[in-house]
This record gives C-alpha cells, structure tokens and sequence, in this order.
C-alpha cells in the first residue's frame, strides 16, 4: 500500500500489476497454492482490490519475469522462451509466440517441482525430489549445513564465516564464499550446478525453446547467470 500511495504522488494511479510467488487460477483471482507461503486458495485479487481501492491484474510471479524479458530484457525477439528464477526455489515460465502459455488451469511452467530425483529430498509442495530441492539456494544451503554440522574437516573455513553457527549458513553464504576460492563450497556449487543443467537438458528436450533467460538472486550471485541460447 505504502508503495502504490508513494507512486500515486503526482501520478494517477489507475490499477496495480502484482507478481505473486503462487499457482494461480487461469483467471488471475486466486492463489491456488503457494509452497513457500501460507496461501491456500487464497483470493488474493479480491483482498487486494479492498485494500488498494483500484483494480488489481495478478499473475504469478515467473510469469511476469517471463513476460518483463521477453518485452524488455534478455528474451527480446524470441519466439520460444523459457525464463527460469533461481531464489528460494526455482521459478519457471515459458512465452511462446508473444504470449506466456500458462497451460489448461493456470500452472504451467512450474519446472521447479519436475521430479528429478524419485523418493529424494521432501519438497514444501508435498512430494519428493523436486528439481529446486537440488538445485536452487536452499539446496546449496541446506547441503552446506549438513556438512557443517557434522563438524566436516572440508566445512571449517564455512563455520568460521557463520561464528561456529552451522544452521546461520545459507546458500547465499556458500556461493560467495566459492568465488572466495574456498573449495568446499566450489563443490558444493558445482553439484548445484550440475542438478541445475540437468534439468535445462529435461526441458530443452520437452520444450525446444530458443532460449532459456536464467535470473533471480541465486543467479546474480555467480558467473553462470544470464541468457543461455
Ligand atoms: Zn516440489
């Protein structure tokens, strides 16, 4: 609210786009489910319609950072683009032939809960082996603490960062401690890094895009992010 009134000064604000982290019905009213938040079939547009006074469009999220490429950014030209954001989780979306293609009830694109590991890591969504259980920032964090804590001979220079605090590490922690040189870490990320190709390879075979566009905070953070044709 803070936001849309501090915009609304000197501008006439006449409705509000929001990208919220969530499976969206096809007509952008609720959150069907979101695995790292609280919402449940969750009428997001209609409580925020009342607070904000204004008519609210809702999308989720990776659609709209799909969309803002492909507009504006790394996928400009492209007729089949698949954007991936590599954060908590991982988000995913496709746009293709100008429009993002949400599928038959609003969920396509959550290449993030693709199974790639079956009976592996539990996932927030309820099933096991989900692709971001192995290769996003959690991943990366989740692993270091386990080594971490097991007081590893390899994971010292990681205790040292955090003050001897294994569960204070997290993946943001590990990656800028492997482009310290530390190689522990190196390891670390290189696994994440494989899990992440994999995956591309999974949807580069099903999906044939002309480019995957990856962004979020876990990409900016190492070399590989960026546009890969
Ligand atoms: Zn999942």
């Amino acid at each position: 609210m803070e936001l849309v009134d501090e915009l609304g000064a000197g501008h006439r604000v006449w409705s509000v786009g929001i990208g919220a982290a969530g499976w969206m019905d096809l007509d952008g009213g609720t959150v069907l489910f979101s695995p790292h938040l609280a919402w449940r079939n969750e009428p997001l547009r209609a409580n925020l319609q009342r607070l904000l006074r204004r008519p609210v469009l809702l999308t989720n999220d990776a659609d709209a950072a799909a969309w803002a490429e492909w507009r504006f950014g790394a996928g400009q030209g492209e007729d089949r683009l698949v954007c991936i954001t590599l954060g908590t989780g991982i988000g995913g979306a496709m746009v293709m032939d100008g429009r993002v293609e949400r599928g038959r009830f609003g969920v396509a694109g959550e290449f993030g809960h693709q199974i790639i590991m079956p009976g592996g890591q539990r996932c927030e969504c309820g099933n096991r082996g989900c692709w971001e259980q192995y290769a996003s920032g959690n991943a990366l964090g989740r692993e270091a603490r386990i080594l971490a804590r097991a007081n590893s001979p390899v994971a010292q220079e990681l205790l040292a960062t955090v003050g001897g605090d294994a569960e204070q590490i997290t993946g943001a922690i590990v990656t800028e401690l492997a482009l310290a040189g530390d190689a522990a870490c190196r390891e670390l990320l290189d696994e994440v890094g494989e899990w992440l190709g994999l995956g591309l390879a999974n949807l580069a075979a099903s999906l044939d895009p002309g480019l995957f566009v990856i962004g979020g905070d876990s990409a900016r953070r190492g070399p590989a992010g960026g546009a890969c044709p």
